[in-house]
């Protein structure tokens, strides 16, 4: 194992926090046993080869108890070896374990203003099969549509190797019922779509707001296996202004998961009025849908129906002046609103996603130029600001590692913990 993933691996255990619980009942040494082999099973993903000896070193587990673990995830398929074990000869180099990726398939649903996209993933995240949904405005209808693709993505699937689905949900979403609270840009007040996805589906749903699910995506599936970002905002600009805030390496959630939405955060007290209720809200001025206003302003021709910011990015790198002036404007209220994130949360990045990324070397300087006018050096010194290696997907990937912090973090979800013993483990939601 290089150098390297060593320190990485080490640097990962900072921030998997100590945590103990009662073994006294058969279910509780059951969940101990799943926890410990999931700890060992997720240090395989994130250190692809890793040697038996260096799970030692990174689990802090006794020798004994890896060498059991690994044996009982490899009779589970789960992780496989990258040299048949045979014989050893003195000398010889230690073998490294891989995680078996296909072994397990995670469901990824999004939902959105233009529809719905279904994805199947393997453990390590890699997509498989993607599915299109047309959207309808009788949401009966749509979730019939939802439904059946995801039917037909289970069909061919073995039961027991689905792990569950994400799903992506714009809006506030009780993430415990699966209930839409409010999804303004779909008209969806209310609605439980809990009921109306999973139906008779005997596999676990997940449900979450896109946005966070966006900085989810950004932490689960890091840069290059770097360590993960533990201070950073994702900004997705997608029928609104949505924003997934880690602090200290996990998800802001709120007292009712409805915080973090920097997005209706005012910029203007006395600007457009938004459908949330508030006045003047960051969105109104910089989303996809504002830029499409700025360039129908600019031109005096509305830019395509399809994904107007996307088209209006691409008619800019072209070289068409009203479509450069009208992200100019979407770019100076761009660095308004990084701002007041940047005041607020001091975060060591700002990932940005949809036509900020596709838009971002175009946008850049002007963001940069307003944030070097109204906030200290000092703020700005540890700041990066960059496009999502994920693209349109971010959301999507997000509720991909939804499940998989699920199936790796098992520990988190099963037992209480008290703090105290020697079990370490990844932090999730
Ligand atoms: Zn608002």
């Amino acid at each position: 194992m290089a150098a390297a993933a060593i320190r990485r691996a080490l640097a990962e255990r900072s921030y998997m926090p100590e945590v103990t619980f009662t073994t006294g009942s058969a279910l509780q040494k059951s969940a101990l046993r799943q926890a410990n082999d999931r700890l060992v099973l997720n240090v395989i993903r994130q250190n692809p080869s890793v040697s038996r000896a260096d799970l030692v070193r990174i689990t802090g587990m006794a020798p004994s108890s890896v060498t059991f673990i690994v044996k009982r995830l490899k009779r589970e398929k789960l992780v496989y070896d990258d040299k048949p074990e045979t014989r050893q000869p003195v000398g010889r180099r230690p073998t490294g374990l891989h995680l078996r990726a296909e072994a397990r398939i995670a469901l990824a649903i999004e939902i959105g203003p233009s529809g719905g996209r279904i994805i199947t993933a393997d453990l390590n995240g890699a997509p498989l099969v993607r599915k299109v949904v047309p959207w309808h405005p009788n949401h009966d209808v749509f979730f019939d549509r939802i439904h059946s693709a995801i039917r037909s993505l289970l069909h061919p699937l073995a039961r027991g190797q689905v792990l569950g689905a994400g799903v992506a949900l714009p809006g506030t979403i009780d993430r415990n019922s699966g209930r839409v609270i409010a999804a303004e840009n779909l008209g969806w007040f209310g609605l439980d779509a809990d009921a109306l996805i999973r139906r008779n589906l005997d596999i676990p749903f997940y449900f979450e707001n896109a946005a966070k699910l966006s900085a989810l995506a950004e932490m689960w599936f890091p840069e290059n296996h770097a360590s993960p970002l533990q201070d950073f905002v994702s900004v997705i600009a997608g029928g609104g202004i949505g924003t997934g805030v880690i602090v200290n390496g996990q998800l802001l959630q709120g007292a009712l998961s409805a915080g973090g939405e920097f997005g209706h955060i005012s910029i203007d007290p006395d600007g457009r009025r938004c459908p949330c209720g508030n006045i003047g809200c960051w969105e109104q001025y910089a989303s996809d849908r504002a830029l499409a206003r700025a360039y129908a302003e600019e031109s005096g021709e509305p830019a395509a129906v399809d994904d107007p910011a996307q088209d209006i990015v691409a008619k800019a790198r072209a070289g068409e002046p009203a479509a450069l002036r009208a992200l100019q404007t979407a770019a100076r209220y761009i660095g308004m609103g990084f701002v007041n994130l940047v005041m607020a949360l001091n975060p060591q990045a700002i990932i940005v996603g949809d036509y900020l990324a596709q838009g971002w070397d175009l946008m850049e300087e002007t963001v940069w130029s307003i944030l070097r006018s109204r906030v200290p050096p000092y703020a700005l010194s540890a700041l990066r600001i960059s496009p999502s290696r994920h693209g349109a997907e971010v959301s999507l990937m997000g509720a991909v590692a939804l499940v998989l912090t699920r199936f790796f973090n098992s520990f988190n979800h099963s037992v209480q913990a008290k703090p105290g013993s020697s079990v370490v483990m990844h932090r999730g939601l």
